[in-house]
């Protein structure tokens, strides 16, 4: 059983009070504060706006991605001759661990954009306003030249969402473990 499914499982025979629900996980911010006192903020965050549906702390989980981001570039020594592909890496990281909604970066889910003044549908998705996990398509997002992204760039990509699923990993079984007392 995913780990979502066990968490609304959960949610559903412990909050069947008067909160409403929002999110993956149907669990509310009091729920995720309360059950994840002491857990580093970056993944409290996380737990906040894909399980409790918290759009307000979206900005602020941004920031944390963006220094974590950082500092792994740092640390592992990665050669950047741009430096905002970075910023762009994060955003990336987050629409795949399905943080935020799959949306097309370049036309933001619409399927279309302005070209010389027209209304053009969308190439990056196809026209279809969803996010595409084709290489060329992210190696687009990214600003970048699509071998660049295959030899390099992905597997940094990689190792940026495996830290979003260990932060995910560690919240859910603090939500599991926690909740289970209620
Ligand atoms: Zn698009």
């Amino acid at each position: 059983m995913q780990v979502q499914e066990r968490l609304a499982m959960l949610c559903a025979k412990t909050s069947n009070m008067e909160v409403s629900t929002h999110g993956q996980g149907g669990l509310t911010p009091y729920d995720i504060s309360s059950a994840l006192s002491g857990t580093p903020r970056g993944p409290y965050l996380l737990a906040l706006v894909k399980y409790a549906g918290d759009e307000t702390a979206l900005d602020e989980l941004i920031e944390h991605i963006n220094a974590m981001v950082e500092k792994t570039a740092e640390e592992r020594k990665w050669k950047l001759r741009k430096r905002e592909v970075l910023g762009k890496i994060s955003q990336l990281a987050l629409i795949e661990s399905e943080v935020v909604p799959q949306k097309c970066g370049q036309c933001k889910g619409r399927a279309w954009v302005i070209y010389r003044k027209l209304k053009k549908p969308c190439m990056a998705c196809g026209g279809t306003g969803n996010h595409s996990t084709s290489a060329r398509s992210k190696a687009r997002f990214l600003g970048i030249d699509w071998r660049t992204y295959r030899n390099t760039w992905s597997h940094r990509l990689d190792f940026i969402r495996g830290t979003l699923s260990q932060w995910e990993i560690d919240v859910s079984m603090k939500l599991v473990k926690e909740l289970r007392r209620c």
